[in-house]
């Protein structure tokens, strides 16, 4: 069994957090449900086009009709920011958080 962080979707074991993943209801997971975190594979979702390989870091959420919608993320090795549906068995509180510091952020001027 691959142990790896490339996965379009199916089931795999987290690489940051452990995190035992399932494949997702609705959507492609491309993230873990748990930590949040991502790989930069993509040029489009799915595609495993891009070559970079760095971590996606969560740092914030899009929100649609007052319900949480899309993580965005910034990779850590190019810093290009990507997006992805949040699927429903995500971490919800770690959204909020996410949503909260963005604000904060937002709020201080700082995006
Ligand atoms: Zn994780
Ligand atoms: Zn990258």
């Amino acid at each position: 069994m691959q142990k790896k962080f490339t996965f379009i979707n199916e089931s795999f074991d987290c690489d940051l957090c452990g995190h035992s993943n399932v494949p997702a209801e609705q959507t492609c997971r491309n993230h873990c449900s748990e930590c949040l975190h991502s790989l930069h594979v993509d040029k489009n979702p799915g595609d495993r086009a891009e070559d970079c390989g760095g971590i996606l870091e969560p740092v914030g959420v899009e929100m649609e009709r007052g319900e949480l919608k899309n993580l965005i993320f910034r990779c850590q090795k190019c810093g290009q920011k990507r997006k992805n549906r949040l699927a429903l068995d995500d971490n919800r509180e770690k959204a909020l958080d996410l949503a909260k510091k963005q604000a904060e952020r937002l709020a201080r001027g700082l995006e």
